[in-house]
Order: C-alpha cells, then structure tokens, then sequence
C-alpha cells in the first residue's frame, strides 16, 4: 500500500509489520460532529479498512482533548461545567461514528486522564536542557532540536506566522525563541488544575498526544495522522518532544494529513462557527449516502460543502441502490476483477475517488444485463461499498401492503 508521507512530501510504500500503531488526534470535544471532523475520520476509517483486509492487526488511538484553552473557554461561554460538555459532546461524536459506520478505534484516552505520565516527561525534558522554566511556565526551546521543522518543513517566518495565527503566542517575552512552546502553564482561574514541580496548572497540548502516542503504543509509532491544520505547530511539536534527549528516538515513521473542508468560502471551523454537522446530512438521506459523499473527495484535496454537491451524491447513491436490488447476476472473474481494481485504487494512497467510480460504473453496466449465472449484485457490491466505509444495506422490512421499498436507510 502507498500513502502520502507529509515529512518526505512523497508517496511511500508502507513497510509494515503485522501489527500496525495508528494515532489520530481526536476532537477538542465541542461542536461535534461538523463535516470535517467527518472527513478526517472517514479517512482514517478507510485506511484502517485497508490494512486490515490486507492482513495486519491495526491498533489504534484516538484521543479526547479534554484539557484544553478552547475547552475551558466553550464552558466559561455555555455556563456548563467541563466535564458535562465534554460527556454530552462525546454522546454526539459516538452517535455520529457508529451511525457512519466507523470501525471503533482500539483506544480513546481522555488527556486528563495521563497527566502524570506529562508531568514526567516534562521532567525529563527540563533535565535534558530541552526545555527551560520562567515562572511557573515550563517552555520547550526549539534551539536545543535541530530537527525541528522535520515534520512540516516550514522556513521560520511561516512557522512564526502561524504560531501567531494557531494561538501559540510567538510574541510571548519570556520565550527565548518565538517557536518555542509550553509544555506546561500555571493555572488560570476557574480551570481545572494538576500539582506539579513548576507549578499547579496543566500540560500544554502538543505534550498530551505525544505522551499518549508513547504510553499506549509505543514508539516508533508506524503511522500518526490528522488534520492538515495540525502538521505545524501540534505535530511538529509533537515530534520534538518525543525525540528531544535522546540520539535514536523515532517518533513516527508516516505523517498522513487530510485537507481541509470549507464552506461558505471559508475552511469550516469551530471558531468561525461555518459549519455543517454529520447528523444533519444522516437526516437528510442517511449515513450511507453521507459516506458516499465523503468518498467523492481525496483525503488530500480541499474541497468546498454545497447543498447541491451533496443532494446530487445523495441522488446517485440511491439510484445506484436500486440498481443494485435489480435481478442482475454477475459471474465470479468479473467480481474478483472489480474487487482487484476497487483494492488497487485504495491501495493508492486511498483514492477513494476512483474506487466508487469503478463500482457505480460497474453497477450501471451490470443491472442492465441479465444474466442467470453467477452471485446476486448486491452480494458483490456490498462488501466493496464497505471498503469505503458504506455499511451494507439492511433489507427493509416488508411492508404489510407487500409493495417493494427502496427507501434510504438511515
Ligand atoms: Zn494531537
């Protein structure tokens, strides 16, 4: 299998053992589930898919951000204490997941819940001389890691600017060096905090999935991925941390980023509230037809949220459904051709694009020819659909009055 690596800007093939580490970062658990959320975990989805149809044990980690700036400002706003928000949010990102058919993930930590485990790498690093400590603040100082900018390979002048633009205060004047980054702060009133040996307060963000990453699977972790907005400064960050003080620490051996959604002519975000949620779409023409949706786009291009792009989908979705349900029989070496053509597309950094075109084509061929030998096609083309993540239609129930239904299934 062949997948994008962000750190070598190249297409990799992937030289896995059986067993294979996947860490995605989770969601800050607040305005769950919106349509990039969506995609991203649709994409992580379908590669665990992949890798175990070809044989490997995926073990995997999503986690939940819930000690975070943005999460103690959402309660602040809402008046809802954290661990309310957090429960009723992660509620709606459950539904969401398991109505779109996404596999479980093997675990999902909470950050609160490995705050020691921080604390002593933090440690760690302030023996190393890796990080340095002003006040109760505890900073990493990137000019201790040459390697740093090895994940994103942004000059500093972009690294600064979106430091500024991502909330890590370049301009903060205890900093030696403007990329530098807290691994942990003092507690600001009203949040919740943990005693440490530089103060009573919390990790910063980077420290908790690199801690998690560590602690639940290990390093070299084979695969860590995420939104592309996290390449710099969580994922850069995160890869420092990992391998400061150490000569032949690897943290990742494959960096996989998914574009952006946008809508409204922005990228859809939290903070600027443009957003569309999962659930709304499930409503609308149910989970199947929304997976088919995200599969119409690759993983690394951005692309736009319109109403008529998704109605469209959700139209050719339920005509290909229907074909499917026609008196078609198709004869095994076409099955097994259309299976190794669909695995080839996926297999191809996850052209998930190419891989429902060559079944909708194939669909659209076959219902039209009749033939007496060989499997129903719908028995062909289900487990196809679920390589993309589109889980088999369940067989509506007769309905008293006996007329055949074709109805979407939610
Ligand atoms: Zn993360």
């Amino acid at each position: 299998m062949e997948l994008y690596n962000t750190a070598t800007a190249s297409k990799e093939h992937l030289d896995l053992g059986h067993e294979v580490s996947l860490y995605v970062c989770g969601i800050t658990p607040y305005a769950a589930t919106h349509l990039g959320h969506a995609f991203t975990y649709h994409t992580f989805d379908v590669l665990t898919r992949i890798l175990q149809h070809d044989g490997h044990s995926v073990n995997s980690v999503r986690n939940v951000t819930d000690v975070d700036d943005d999460i103690f400002r959402v309660s602040r706003e809402r008046s809802v204490p954290v661990d309310q928000l957090v429960s009723s949010e992660m509620e709606i990102f459950h539904t969401d997941c398991h109505a779109l058919n996404m596999l479980p993930v093997t675990h999902e930590p909470y950050a609160s819940g490995a705050i020691e485990a921080m604390i002593a790498r933090v440690g760690e690093l302030v023996a190393c001389g890796a990080a340095y400590v002003v006040g109760g603040t505890v900073y990493f100082s990137v000019d201790s890691f040459p390697s740093y900018g090895q994940v994103s390979h942004y000059d500093t002048s972009t690294m600064r600017s979106l430091s500024r633009l991502r909330g890590a205060n370049p301009d903060d004047p205890n900093k030696r060096n403007p990329l530098d980054f807290i691994l942990w702060q003092p507690e600001a009133p009203g949040e919740k905090s943990w005693d440490s040996p530089w103060s009573s307060g919390r990790p910063g963000w980077h420290i908790e999935c690199s801690t998690l990453a560590e602690s639940l699977l290990g390093l070299p972790v084979d695969i860590h991925g995420g939104g592309e907005d996290l390449i710099y400064p969580h994922h850069e960050s995160e890869a420092a941390q990992a391998e400061a003080c150490s000569t032949s620490t690897t943290f990742v051996r494959y960096w996989a980023h998914v574009s952006h959604v946008a809508y409204e002519g922005e990228k859809m975000s939290k903070s600027l509230g443009n957003l569309i949620f999962a659930r709304d779409l499930r409503a609308q023409s149910g989970a199947r037809a929304v997976r088919y949706f995200l599969s119409q786009f690759h993983y690394r291009t951005s692309w736009e949220y319109v109403d008529s792009l998704f109605a469209h989908a959700a139209g050719k979705f339920a005509h290909l459904d229907v074909l499917c349900d026609a008196d078609a029989r198709i004869e095994e070496t076409a099955a097994e051709e259309l299976a190794s053509e669909v695995l080839n597309h996926l297999r191809n950094d996850l052209d998930t694009v190419s891989a429902a075109a060559a079944i909708a084509d194939f669909i659209e061929k076959a219902a039209g020819h009749q033939s007496s030998q060989g499997s129903p096609l719908r028995t062909v083309i289900d487990p196809l659909w679920e390589l993309i993540g589109i889980a088999p239609k369940v067989p509506a129930a007769t309905p008293s009055h006996g007329v055949p239904h074709h109805g979407t299934v939610a």
